[in-house]
């Protein structure tokens, strides 16, 4: 059969405008609304300037950067939220009508809080085993504090993430005084030499920067979750697989039962880690927080940089990195919060609600062991 030219005419335009149409819906590079592009976040609730001017619903192209952090589509081994149960597992039946009642599990932005008898470890341990993970602690021993690092890692090896890869980073400047301590297989311990200082809020605040460069330098690709603990604390209770999350928070243990206008926060304005009063949902822990790598890298990173700009400014926080940890996690609000299991005080006697104490700081003078009042 003859085709005339008219046909074929039709034909190729046919076959040029659906290549086009293909083409522009299979690029990587579609147009998308600006508010969905990956954003840091500085902490402060306010959008960072961008270049190219006002914000709003402008169309922008996505950075071929922005895509690569996203997982494969077929990779769901290594999700934070993808849980695998080995099959045939046996473990007591869970209820959707009772619970615990007494304490609250689940924060207004569905976070779920850990108490004990909310979680099945042995389920958890089961899930997490098939994943494969690392799990990093930080942990600082400076001046006199390296008195408190024998118990703290000989009572880690018992309870924290027992039968995990660990690895213990310690940061000290008494690399001589570091304990030896037997550690399971797949558990290590690394020291890291740092300087002394004659101020312990120095020292405190400057673990944020330490820690960032741990997390850029030596952690990265290698790591799944991270914790950053204080050294004058030990474990008493199992410390595991319930309590990883994308960011994790611990409830202090000392107001946890009051009304937000006692937590000490930093209420300075000018501060970059003021929290305005009626504003608050739970006050955290310096002392233990923690998930996944990025997202403490974001954290930390954050942080350190306020505390910097204060420093400028000649501000210093009520409660140095508290105080920025707090800010941070009002905005940032965390994927899972530790009850004050995860980080009692020895001195402080024992609620109700509290039926297992995990980790908890040792009753200290301060006055004997901080290098300045
Ligand atoms: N720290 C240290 N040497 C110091 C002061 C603080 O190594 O001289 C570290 C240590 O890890 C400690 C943490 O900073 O656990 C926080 O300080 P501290 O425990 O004194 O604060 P608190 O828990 O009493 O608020
Ligand atoms: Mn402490």
């Amino acid at each position: 059969m003859q085709l005339n030219s008219k046909t074929v005419t039709g034909v190729l335009l046919t076959v040029l405008i659906l290549g086009v149409l293909y083409w522009y819906l299979f690029q990587p590079f579609r147009l998308v609304p600006e508010r969905t592009q990956l954003a840091p976040d500085n902490g402060l609730g306010v959008a960072p300037p961008r270049a190219g001017g006002a914000l709003g619903n402008r169309l922008v192209r996505l950075c071929p950067e922005a895509l690569c952090r996203c997982a494969p589509l077929d990779n769901l081994s290594n999700s934070d939220f993808h849980l695998v149960a080995p099959d045939h597992l046996l473990y007591k039946q869970p209820s959707i009508v009772q619970g615990r009642t007494d304490v609250v599990t689940v924060t207004p932005w569905l976070a779920p809080v850990i108490w004990e008898g909310t979680f099945n470890p042995l389920l958890l341990d089961s899930i997490y085993k098939l994943k494969n993970i690392t799990i990093a602690a930080t942990v600082f021993a400076v001046g006199k504090y390296i008195r408190f690092l024998k118990d703290f890692l000989v009572t880690a090896e018992k309870h924290f993430f027992t039968g995990f890869g660990v690895h213990i980073y310690v940061f000290t400047d008494r690399v001589d005084e570091v304990p030896h301590v037997q550690m399971a297989p797949g558990r290590q311990l690394m020291v890291i030499s740092v300087p002394s200082s004659n101020r312990w809020q120095e020292i405190s605040a400057r673990r944020m920067e330490l820690v960032r460069t741990l997390i850029e330098e030596k952690l990265r690709d290698h790591v799944d979750y991270i914790f950053c603990l204080d050294v004058d604390s030990q474990f008493h209770g199992r410390w595991g697989t319930e309590s990883l999350g994308g960011l994790v928070a611990v409830i202090h243990p000392g107001y946890y039962r009051d009304d937000r206008s006692k937590f000490p926060y930093e209420r300075r304005p000018e501060s970059r880690a003021y929290v305005a009063p009626g504003e608050g949902d739970f006050y955290y822990c310096g002392g233990a927080f923690g998930g996944l790598l990025q997202e403490v890298h974001q954290l930390v990173k954050i942080c350190h940089s306020n505390f910097l700009d204060d420093a400028k400014n000649n501000i210093e926080a009520a409660w140095q990195e508290e105080s920025h940890l707090n800010r941070y996690m009002w905005i940032n609000k965390p994927s899972k919060v530790l009850s004050p299991e995860y980080l009692w005080q020895d001195f402080k006697p024992i609620n109700p609600e509290v039926r297992i104490i995990r980790f908890s700081g040792v009753t200290k003078n301060y006055a004997e062991i901080r290098p300045n009042a």
